[in-house]
């Protein structure tokens, strides 16, 4: 994922070429969804969603929320009109429209497509540099998932360390595991029986991603555990896990502060839009 990109919408720069560019066509679409009623003016989101559109000016990212960490669907290339349903803030994102700027700034602004997807404002031009379609509706929340399915017992987990302090809970601040304290290259154990459904840099799996650095994915009967910021593993893709089987060792890579062991639990279908990142509560799994 390309997530260096460049872009300076905050940076205030007034009489840079390619911001003045972006605000040639400013104004026509945001009028067009004031609606004239008995009661004054209104917006019509129907108005709205017929008129506001953008076109990419560099390939980006077509993604199913407001951010380069939800799941990417495909690209936008360069050239796509897209019909801008709604607008949101989340990740902030440097693109294309920095280029022109030196030490460009970061823009959160991201815009739902009437494809469902979604694409960061910075790679489209819409003629400004405001929000040109409405506030998106507030996320649906997703029915707590730990609460949901009882752990089936083929499900109980060990803990994957012999020796467990936790330095941070599942939720705190959107955190979507167990993070546990464990010095460079503690052994790490699986959690129950499985087979390897990954192991490796993260980037190079669609569902554990960069920020989990050396990691390992492993498929047991109804769920996945992952095992974050290794040093290195000692399994293979496909191969037969047993519950407590020595895996790897805990490290620092990846996204982090300092060594410790994140630890996760995914659903076999997980729902990548539940807050965290699919990730449900560990705790419920735990002998
Ligand atoms: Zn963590």
């Amino acid at each position: 994922m390309e997530n260096v990109r460049t872009t300076a919408r905050s940076s205030g720069v007034g009489g840079n070429g390619g911001l003045r560019n972006r605000c040639r066509t400013v104004g026509l679409a945001v009028a067009s969804v004031l609606t004239a009623t008995a009661a004054g003016f209104v917006v019509s989101p129907g108005l709205a969603n017929a008129a506001v559109t953008g076109t990419v000016k560099a390939k980006t990212q077509r993604m199913t929320a407001a951010s380069l960490k939800s799941q990417q669907d495909g690209w936008y290339n360069v050239g796509d009109k897209l019909n801008l349903v709604c607008s949101t803030h989340g990740q902030a994102v440097k693109g294309y429209f920095s280029f022109n700027i030196p030490n460009g700034g970061w823009d959160s602004l991201w815009y739902k497509v009437s494809d469902g997807r979604y694409v960061a404002d910075v790679d489209i031009e819409t003629g400004t540099l405001s929000a040109v379609a409405p506030d998106c509706p507030p996320a649906q929340q997703s029915p707590p998932q730990a609460a949901s399915p009882a752990p089936p017992s083929q499900a109980t987990l060990r803990w994957p360390l012999d020796s467990v302090r936790i330095n941070q809970g599942f939720g705190v601040g959107g955190h979507p595991g167990i993070d546990l304290k464990a010095d460079l290259n503690t052994p790490v154990f699986a959690a129950a029986d499985g087979t390897v459904d990954f192991e490796g840099f993260g980037q190079n799996s669609s569902w554990m991603l960069q920020e989990a650095g050396i990691c390992i994915l492993i498929k047991h009967a109804s769920i996945y555990t992952g095992y974050a910021h290794l040093t290195r593993t000692i399994i293979n893709k496909g191969q037969k896990i047993s519950k407590g089987q020595l895996i790897g060792y805990s490290g620092n890579t990846g996204y982090v502060t300092g060594p410790h062991l994140h630890f996760e639990v995914l659903p076999l279908s997980p729902n990548f839009h539940n807050g965290f990142n699919g990730r449900i509560d560990p705790a419920p799994y735990l002998r």
